[in-house]
């Protein structure tokens, strides 16, 4: 039901007002207080109101807001040349969104090819369950019937295979294709994850036939697996990868990455964005760097993560008719479930617990990556009553 008249009608909204936050904690105006796994679907990446980050974004508030892009941006070459040096990147695009980060990944793949002298080469496999946002063409990659109804013709140029699927990629490329583009993790799809041999297989697939490895790391890049990008877990790189969510913190930003090659296509003039890189982001955008990078930080992830994990698993040995698995990496954890995940979503929620519902039948866990386990363990004893209730109210039904 709709509780706003006056905004669109595209969310359904949980009856809940949030008026502040405090690490993994959000409070409600009544001041109840809720444990936030959610983290606004992996963007809060260190909770709320991390004193580092408001320090940042404070102290840049105060000097400028806004620059346009026809000028240098020095919180741009700062960020940047540390993206590149943290990862296979040698250029880096930002932007305001992760479809953002995807739009500039496509074009920057077409242009490739493009400025080859190869125009003709200009479409990209993905895979099926995939999300790679809500813009047009990114709604074209992600091939989703749901998302894309309604909207008019579908964007030429994405074929879509079967997900981790390596005879159908294979199968897939004709002379047009440019491209390969997939999610290490898919989140939305229900957190999937590609095998790290597939991963490999399909970076030899592209470097035999020449295409480009282009990876949507919107939700699972930022130390969100326990590495800072989850495509280290395989040993590969890509040649273009776009992130955003979790590098911003809670302020709207992404970025598209790329080797030297990959972007040569994107000379002066052929693409561009107004806020993108904006001088707020930008501080916010290094000052999350400067905790995910510190030394213990990725550890504390993984140690966090197999916390929550085994803590899981118990549950499903307990609940067997609830929970039918427990997946994921590092803090980026899916539980998918027997019954309804929006039941379970909605009984985690009844103990104060947030969490998202993701395809495939599953609830998705994103907690803070500063979560403690206490704040974990707390979590699993909330968890723990939601389902015996869940389970319950089944049994008498
Ligand atoms: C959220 C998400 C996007 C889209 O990001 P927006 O900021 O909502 O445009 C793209 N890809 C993945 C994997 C995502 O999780």
């Amino acid at each position: 039901m709709a509780t706003a008249p006056s905004l669109y009608d595209t969310f359904n909204r949980a009856p809940l007002r949030f008026a502040r936050g405090e690490g993994v904690w959000l409070f409600t105006e009544t001041g109840d207080k809720y444990l936030d796994f959610a983290a606004g679907i992996a963007v809060n990446s260190l909770g709320h109101a991390h004193p580092h980050l408001v320090e940042a974004l404070k102290a840049q508030a105060s000097r400028l807001w806004h620059l346009s892009n026809l000028y240098e941006v020095p919180g741009q070459e700062t960020l940047g040349q540390r993206l590149v040096d943290a990862t296979f990147a040698d250029k880096v695009f930002f932007t305001n969104s992760g479809a953002e980060a995807i739009e500039c990944a496509i074009k920057t793949a077409r242009r490739y090819f493009y400025v080859k002298g190869q125009p003709e080469r200009y479409r990209i496999i993905t895979m099926e369950g995939a999300f790679h946002g809500r813009t047009l063409a990114t709604i074209a990659a992600g091939g989703q019937a749901k998302y894309l109804e309604g909207f008019g013709p579908k964007v030429e140029g994405f074929d879509q295979v079967p997900f981790g699927d390596l005879a159908a990629v294979e199968a897939a490329i004709t002379p047009e294709t440019a491209a390969i583009l997939i999610e290490p993790v898919q989140g939305e799809g229900g957190i999937r994850p590609i095998e790290s041999e597939v991963l490999r297989s399909l970076r030899a697939l592209c470097d035999e036939k020449g295409l480009l490895l282009i990876l949507d790391e919107v939700q699972c890049g930022i130390g969100r697996t326990g590495k800072l990008f989850a495509h280290e877990w395989a040993g590969i790189e890509p040649d273009i990868m776009a992130i955003a969510k979790g590098i911003g913190g809670g302020f709207p930003m992404g970025a598209c990455l790329a080797t030297a090659e990959a972007a040569e296509g994107m000379t002066a003039g052929t693409h561009g964005t107004t806020f993108g890189g904006n001088p707020l982001a930008m501080a916010v955008g290094n000052a999350v760097l400067d905790v995910v990078l510190a030394d213990g930080f990725l550890d504390h992830v993984l140690e966090m993560g197999k916390l929550f994990t085994q803590g899981l698993a118990s549950l499903k040995d307990r609940f067997p008719d609830l929970i039918a698995d427990v997946r994921g990496s590092g803090l980026m954890i899916g539980v998918k479930c027997a019954k309804s995940n929006v039941a379970v979503v909605e009984a985690f929620r009844t103990e104060h617990v947030l969490a998202v519902p993701a395809g495939d039948n599953v609830v998705r866990l994103l907690p803070p990556l500063t979560v403690s386990a206490e704040e974990v363990r707390d979590g699993l004893g909330r968890m723990e009553k939601a389902l015996e209730k869940l389970q319950g109210g089944t049994a008498r039904n």
